[in-house]
């Protein structure tokens, strides 16, 4: 059996927090039956694998602790698409008590205020001590998710744990060359320029692929390492927030003067030329065949490659190292995981139970409710061991993913509440423990951008604009990336043209809804 390392104790930032208190539970004398749309990517509707007729043993185990029973009541069973089924749920008229699963923020925060569904805030402060709580010990989230007039409207998905992304070498390709690990960007610099020039594969042709990347803004996002910015969350070319207000990266000097130094790198073959094109098999194709040298990629499944490829690629070692430093000095790992998913549920304006349903949202932020929907039954998948929840050998042991044999059971499903990062650690290998620990030793992270609630006015003035901006901007991009024009050449004619397009206008009701948000 794995035990658990002390180093889980400072990786895991939020559902660590004890619960206030044990809870009374059950939460109703009688059973309480609630109508629920669950709608995900993993199930169209709250039963195993989205059969309804098949019941969670965790939502049997939720039933017997509290007495409120769910029933599936879902929409747009027959799309994958959540937002196509919220649609169809609000055209209804006819909405269940709680309305769950994917991408629920924006609909809830667009017709919340106009009373499709009921404000958590009072509900919440009078009869959710545990949420309450958590709010309180992570100060910013209850603020990112409000809608423009203040409320909100919906209990999210939190992940936990703090890294997505690392950087990842060729331990054994650098060891070959005799050279160390780049620690600046400079260094990193010469170390990409004997990657492909010095035939570290030793098959005597110079075939390696520096840097390589799966998502080609990861190639973007080498701007990072000249002190400028790509994204302000985990999604890609996001708004930032500097010195206190919201600016987006690609409309920066600081880029300006970055990308023209990945242009150079491009230019120079040291990132892969078809970083654009070659796609989500760019890491299995490059690693397996001894290929690719570099990339930024996540800590847990790019691990996984010095087990797969363990005899098929001799002496095989590709580990995290440290983000390079700028030539400020600047280290910085600009992906993370964000502490709020725009997943979770809500309380719609037909339910005559709301108090009784904000306790049971409750119930699943105490110790006893953050068990189930973490880890599965006590017994059946984990055992407490030393006060702490450990997976079963065979969870652990059974060849399948251990989130889907969660999903299976009804844990790390959709619902609002903490994920326990102690849920993962467990299956992390090694080699990626480790790395998190060394980045675990510096202030790699910055704050994210958690978005901003628009008034109807405001959404119309981004909408208007925004998207042809965004096109522009990431058109100009790739052009320079692969050499057509000059972006010092260039950048006074692309900044008029982001005006001339509105990006003043845009940034305008950006910054007035964040402040308004955020205070
Ligand atoms: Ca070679």
């Amino acid at each position: 059996m794995r035990r658990l390392s002390l180093s889980i104790a400072m990786l895991a930032t939020t559902a660590m927090t004890a619960p206030v208190q044990a809870q009374d539970y059950p939460i109703v004398d009688a059973p309480l039956e609630l109508s629920i749309h669950m709608h995900w990517p993993r199930a169209q509707g709250y039963g195993v694998g989205g059969d309804t007729s098949k019941i969670y043993p965790v939502e049997e185990a939720a039933r017997a602790a509290t007495n409120i029973h769910l029933i599936d009541e879902t929409f747009g069973k027959n799309t994958k698409d959540s937002g196509e089924a919220m649609n169809l749920l609000i055209a209804s008229g006819n909405m269940p008590d709680i309305v769950g699963g994917h991408l629920i923020k924006q609909p809830v925060n667009e017709f919340g205020p106009q009373g499709a569904f009921q404000p958590l805030n009072d509900l919440v402060d009078e009869h959710a001590p545990n949420i309450k709580k958590f709010w309180e010990d992570n100060p910013g989230l209850k603020e990112a998710i409000a809608a423009y007039d203040g409320n909100y409207y919906y209990i999210p998905y939190l992940p936990d744990g703090k890294y997505g992304r690392a950087y990842f070498i060729r331990q054994d390709w650098l060891d070959a060359l005799g050279l160390e690990q780049p620690d600046t960007v400079d260094e990193l610099y010469e170390v990409l320029t004997a990657f492909r020039n010095n035939d570290p594969n030793g098959n005597g042709m110079k075939d390696e692929v520096p840097f390589f990347a799966r998502n080609w803004e990861e190639a973007i996002r080498l701007v990072t390492l000249w002190d400028a910015r790509s994204s302000g969350s985990d999604t890609f070319h996001d708004f930032y927030v500097k010195d206190g207000a919201v600016v987006h990266p690609y409309a920066e000097d600081a880029y300006r003067d970055a990308l023209a130094n990945v242009a150079q790198w491009y230019e120079e073959g040291l990132i892969d030329p078809e970083v654009f094109t070659r796609g989500s098999s760019a890491r299995e194709y490059l690693l397996s065949e001894n290929l690719g040298g570099m990339t930024h990629d996540w800590f847990a499944s790019t691990s996984g490659y010095n087990v797969a490829l363990e005899g098929k690629v001799e002496g095989f070692n590709f580990i995290p190292f440290l983000p390079p430093a700028s030539p400020s000095g600047r280290r910085l790992e600009e992906h993370r995981r964000i502490p709020i998913k725009p997943d979770g549920w809500a309380i719609s304006h037909t339910n005559e139970n709301p108090v009784e349903t904000i306790k049971y949202m409750d119930f699943w932020f105490s110790e006893q409710g953050s068990l189930l929907a973490n880890f599965g039954i006590e017994g059946e998948q984990y055992e407490i061991v030393d006060g702490e929840p450990v997976y079963k050998d065979s969870v652990l042991a059974s060849g399948d993913p251990v989130n889907a044999q969660m999903w299976a059971v009804g844990s790390q499903i959709q619902r609002g509440y903490p994920q326990d990062y102690r849920y993962e650690w467990q299956w992390t290998r090694d080699s990626a423990r480790r790395g998190i620990e060394l980045y675990d030793q510096y202030d790699l992270l910055v704050d994210q951008f958690l978005g901003v609630a628009f008034t109807k006015d405001e959404q119309a003035i981004y909408d208007r604009h925004w998207p042809s901006i965004r096109t522009y901007m990431l058109e100009r991009q790739q052009a320079w990336v692969l050499g057509s024009g000059d972006i010092k050449a260039d950048w006074d004619d692309y900044v008029e043209t982001l005006n001339d397009m509105g990006l003043q206008d845009v940034l305008e009701v950006m910054n007035a809804a964040y402040k308004r948000q955020y205070g």
